[in-house]
């Protein structure tokens, strides 16, 4: 079964798992195939979805819209995790030139309020500020934050892709803790392991949310050699700890880090949630992780 867990100290709670949302237009599905898809999955246990003003070429909060508006009841059920601060380029956006990012008070606000409209709930979870921007004024945020706050749009905020540095920084400036810093984390990529991301969150007792933890499908398919070193040592565990399929052995991975990640599971396709669920009950040794470790550096630790 899927627990419910504390984020952070006075966070909020949150299934252990996360569906992710990202890929929604991908999954080509009706309204009503949405609104089936959240069920199934809450029924299973995963109430916390996550969202991003800027998925889906700013369609998929959109989407996930209509699929609420079949049932407003659900939101009682659900945990909404959504983002805010990047400005991509494209055909909703002609007059941007680069996309960039944008963390003043005038655009969070603006972008917490679109998202609500287009989530049609009345109010967002945890927002998240998306990436770590270098123009960013942690005093004009924090503004933001209380203003949204005081105004029951937000209940709690977080980060994405910050630095320990940067978390501090913004954290500083807050009454209240950020509930999150939502990183990559998957056998390819685990740098925030390594450069004191996750260190931060277990000093601060606050989970990471862990994105693209199968490398966004990466794991299954690329030919080059790390793959192909982190593939074969995958299946090796695989069945020594009696798992189904090798992304099974990745969640167990991932969530034996010891600041405790939340997966973020980014696949449409129930089953693949439901395997995700079971990995739950898997768990690996110190040297089957390192295993890993070194099958993705391509050598042994120091
Ligand atoms: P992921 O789980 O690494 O990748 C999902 C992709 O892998 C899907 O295309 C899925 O295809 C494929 N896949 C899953 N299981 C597979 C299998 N057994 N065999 C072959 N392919 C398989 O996750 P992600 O979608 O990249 O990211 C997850 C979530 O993290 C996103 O939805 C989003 O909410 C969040 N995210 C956040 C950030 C950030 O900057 N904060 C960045 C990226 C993502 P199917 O759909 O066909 O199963």
């Amino acid at each position: 079964m899927v627990k419910q867990v504390t984020m952070a100290p006075n966070g909020p709670q949150f299934s252990e798992l996360v569906q992710g949302y990202w890929r929604l237009v991908d999954w080509g599905m009706t309204p009503q195939q949405r609104l089936t898809f959240l069920k199934q999955h809450i029924e299973l246990g995963i109430t916390t979805v996550d969202h991003a003003d800027i998925y889906g070429n700013y369609e998929c909060d959109r989407l996930f819209g209509e699929a609420i508006a079949l049932e407003k009841s659900i939101t009682d059920q659900i945990q909404i995790v959504t983002k805010c601060n990047i400005m991509l380029c494209g055909d909703k956006t002609p007059e941007r030139k680069v996309n960039h990012y944008n963390s003043s008070k005038q655009h969070i606000i603006a972008s917490a309020e679109n998202s609500l409209r287009n989530l049609q709930v009345d109010n967002i979870d945890v927002l998240l500020l998306h990436r770590a921007d270098v123009l960013m004024n942690a005093d004009e945020v924090a503004e933001a934050f209380m203003q949204l706050k005081a105004q029951g749009k937000v209940n709690h905020f977080g980060v994405s892709n910050f630095t320990p540095r940067g978390f501090e920084l913004l954290q500083s400036r807050l009454d209240s803790p950020l509930v999150t810093n939502q990183v990559e984390i998957n056998p390819l990529n685990f740098d925030a392991a390594h450069d004191g991301t996750l260190d931060l969150m277990q000093t601060v007792r606050t989970r990471p949310m862990a994105w693209s933890c199968l490398g966004g499908g990466a794991i299954f398919s690329a030919n080059d050699q790390q793959s192909q070193r982190v593939r074969d040592e995958l299946e090796l565990i695989k069945h020594e700890i009696g798992a189904a399929s090798i992304d099974q052995v990745i969640y167990a991975w991932v969530r034996k880090l010891p600041s405790n990640p939340l997966p973020i599971i980014g696949s449409g396709k129930i089953e693949r949630v439901q395997a995700a669920i079971s990995a739950l009950e898997l768990e690996l040794t110190n040297e089957q992780w390192y295993r890993v470790w070194c099958a993705s550096k391509g050598h042994g630790v120091p």
